[in-house]
C-alpha cells in the first residue's frame, strides 16, 4: 500500500514533469515561430511599402521625364523653326566650345587682321631700344583679280578664326574688329602683352611682282633675332603648325616657314608668335580662292587645326 502511494506518486510526478516539459516546449516552439511569423511579416510590409515606394516614385519620374521631354520638345522644336541658320550654327558652337575647354585648357590667343582702312607712315622703332625706325602701319597688297584690299581680306578671315577658336575654347582677342582704326604694329604687340596672351597670329596675305607667284608661307622671327631671340623657336614651332595645318586644308602651295626679324609687330612681342601669308593677292587663282566662302572656310578651319596642333605639342 505504501509502496503503491509511493509508486502512484512517482508515476504523477513523472506525468506532471513530462507535461511541463512539454508544455514549455511547445510553449517556445509555439513562441519562435510566432516571432519569425511576426517579423517575416514586417518585412513583408517593409519591403511591400519600399515597392509601393519605388513604384509610385517610378511613376513620378516618369511623369516627370514624359513632361519635362515633352517641354523641352516642344522648347526645341519651337526654338529651331523660329531661329534661322544662324542661330543653329551658334547652337552647334557653344556645344563644342564646353568639350573643347577641358581639351585646350582655354589658351589665350590675340588675332592681328594685317593692316587697316589707311596706312600711317608715321615712324616708330623697329624694336625695343632700337635706332630703326619703320612706318607704324603699312596700306598692305589688293587682290588684283578680286580688287579686295588686304586689309578686308584679312579682318574677314580673322573674324571667322575668333568665331572658330572661341568654339574650340580658346579666349581671344582682337586687335581690331573694323577697318577704321589706327593701331601701329608695335602698338598691336603691346596689346597682346596687355592681354597676356598665349600667342599671337598675325594674318595676312602677300603680293608678288609676277603673278604667276602663289603659296602660303609664314614668318617667325630667327634665333639670332636681336629683341626676341627667346621666342624664336617657339614661333618657329607655332609658324610650322599653323601654315602646314592651313595648306594642308585649303590645298595651298606650301612656301614654307621663313625667318624674318625685321618685322616690328614681331620684334615687339613677347610671346610666341607666327605671321601667316595666306596666299598671293597677285596670283589671280590665289586671289580668287581666298575670296569664296567655302574655301575661306576651310582657311580658317586649317589655322585653327594648326593652333590646336601646336598647343596639343
Ligand atoms: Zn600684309
Amino acid at each position: 500500500m505504501r509502496k503503491k502511494s509511493l509508486s502512484i506518486i512517482a508515476v504523477t510526478l513523472a506525468a506532471v514533469m513530462m507535461l511541463t516539459a512539454c508544455g514549455n516546449y511547445s510553449t517556445k516552439t509555439e513562441q519562435v515561430t510566432e516571432s519569425s511569423a511576426e517579423t517575416e511579416a514586417s518585412e513583408e510590409v517593409i519591403v511591400a511599402s519600399e515597392t509601393e515606394s519605388e513604384e509610385s516614385e517610378s511613376v513620378e519620374t516618369a511623369s516627370t521625364e514624359a513632361a519635362s521631354t515633352e517641354e523641352s520638345s516642344t522648347e526645341e522644336v519651337s526654338t529651331e523653326a523660329a531661329s534661322t541658320e544662324e542661330s543653329s550654327t551658334e547652337e552647334a558652337s557653344t556645344e563644342a566650345s564646353t568639350e573643347e575647354t577641358i581639351v585646350t585648357g582655354g589658351h589665350i590667343v590675340v588675332i592681328d587682321p594685317g593692316h587697316q582702312l589707311k596706312g600711317d607712315s608715321t615712324k616708330e622703332p623697329n624694336g625695343p631700344g632700337s635706332s630703326t625706325m619703320k612706318a607704324r602701319v603699312t596700306g598692305g597688297t589688293r587682290g588684283t583679280t578680286t580688287g579686295v584690299s588686304e586689309y578686308v581680306l584679312t579682318l574677314d578671315i580673322g573674324l571667322q578664326l575668333r568665331d572658330e577658336l572661341e568654339s574650340r575654347g580658346y579666349t581671344v582677342y582682337m586687335t581690331r574688329e573694323v577697318h577704321e582704326v589706327n593701331i601701329s604694329n608695335k602698338e598691336r604687340a603691346e596689346f597682346a602683352t596687355a592681354k597676356n596672351a598665349d600667342i599671337v597670329v598675325r594674318i595676312h596675305a602677300n603680293g608678288a611682282e609676277s603673278s604667276s607667284t602663289n603659296g602660303a608661307l609664314a614668318l617667325a622671327p630667327s634665333s639670332s633675332n636681336p629683341y626676341v631671340s627667346n621666342l624664336a623657336s617657339s614661333s618657329q614651332s607655332l609658324s610650322k603648325a599653323v601654315l602646314n595645318a592651313y595648306c594642308e586644308a585649303t590645298g595651298m602651295k606650301n612656301l614654307g616657314v621663313q625667318a624674318n626679324d625685321t618685322m616690328t609687330g614681331i620684334n615687339w612681342c613677347t610671346m610666341p608668335v607666327t605671321i601667316i601669308e595666306m596666299g598671293f593677292m597677285t596670283n589671280a587663282r590665289d586671289d580668287a580662292n581666298m575670296q569664296d566662302a567655302t574655301y575661306q572656310s576651310k582657311m580658317v578651319q586649317g589655322i585653327a587645326n594648326g593652333i590646336d596642333a601646336y598647343f596639343g605639342e
